[in-house]
């Protein structure tokens, strides 16, 4: 099992998640992060800290996030590592509370 980076994440880009995680398996990409799968130890830490809710465990992921299992590994392999937070985009409470997002994903 993993944990997985969902789409409320895209344009929220927090980062509390970053700082808790022992192993240092997040992933950050244009809009959004991602953890990686084999390297994620499965604690759960990072899961309260989301301001937005966006982190699962693979076997809660909700029907209609179900596509980013498959995001999560791909994206994790090309993105660079990211172990620090740092400040949200300047726009973060735009976007927040928007659900639907996917069309604002960046690769
Ligand atoms: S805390 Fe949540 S919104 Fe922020 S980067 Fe992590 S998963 Fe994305
Ligand atoms: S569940 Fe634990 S190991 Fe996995 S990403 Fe979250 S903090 Fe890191």
């Amino acid at each position: 099992m993993t944990f997985l980076v969902t789409e409320r994440c895209i344009r929220c880009k927090y980062t509390d998640c970053v700082e808790v995680c022992p192993v240092d398996c997040f992933y950050e990409g244009p809009n959004m992060l991602v953890i990686h799968p084999e390297e994620c130890i499965d604690c759960g830490l990072c899961v309260p800290e989301c301001p937005v809710e966006a982190i699962y465990a693979e076997d809660d992921l909700p029907e209609k996030y179900k596509n980013f299992l498959a995001l999560n590994k791909k994206l994790a392999k090309k993105w660079p590592n990211i172990t620090r937070r740092k400040a949200p985009p300047v726009d973060v409470e735009l976007w927040k509370d928007k659900e639907d997002k996917l069309q604002h994903f960046e690769e």
